[in-house]
């Protein structure tokens, strides 16, 4: 197994894991571009939201629920947030499987860099 996030999963390196459950788990970023800067994964390796499949509907669904649960657990909710999905090279992915990145903590520019 070469990719990171699935070793994340297997419990093979380390992450501040915030959440998991049978689909979905939540660390924090592990260079971290905002005061709060998670991220959220499925457990199923899926190279990047360019392969989700119409089976994955219910899946990519719980990946922005679970963002949004995990601000409202970090307390940005009220302040707001940022969520993110980098999407191949000139999306600026650079870890392939799919993450949403969740951001807050500080005022988000746009458009991002
Ligand atoms: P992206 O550039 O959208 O693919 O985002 C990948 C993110 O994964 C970056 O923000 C990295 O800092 C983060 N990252 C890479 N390796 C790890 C790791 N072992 N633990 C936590 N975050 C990581």
């Amino acid at each position: 197994m070469s990719c990171i996030f699935c070793k994340i999963v297997a419990g093979e390196i380390p992450a501040e894991i915030i959440y998991q459950d049978d689909d979905v788990m939540c660390f924090k970023d592990v260079a971290p571009q905002a005061p709060t800067h998670l991220l959220v994964i499925p457990k199923k390796h899926i190279g990047s939201i360019a392969e989700l499949k119409d089976s994955d509907t219910n899946l990519a669904g719980k990946i922005l629920v679970t963002a949004t649960a995990m601000a409202k657990d970090q307390g940005i909710s009220e302040s707001g947030y940022r969520v993110a999905m980098n999407c191949g090279d000139e999306g600026g992915q650079t870890v392939g499987h799919i993450h949403m990145h969740v951001l807050g903590g500080r005022q988000m520019g746009w458009p991002p860099g």
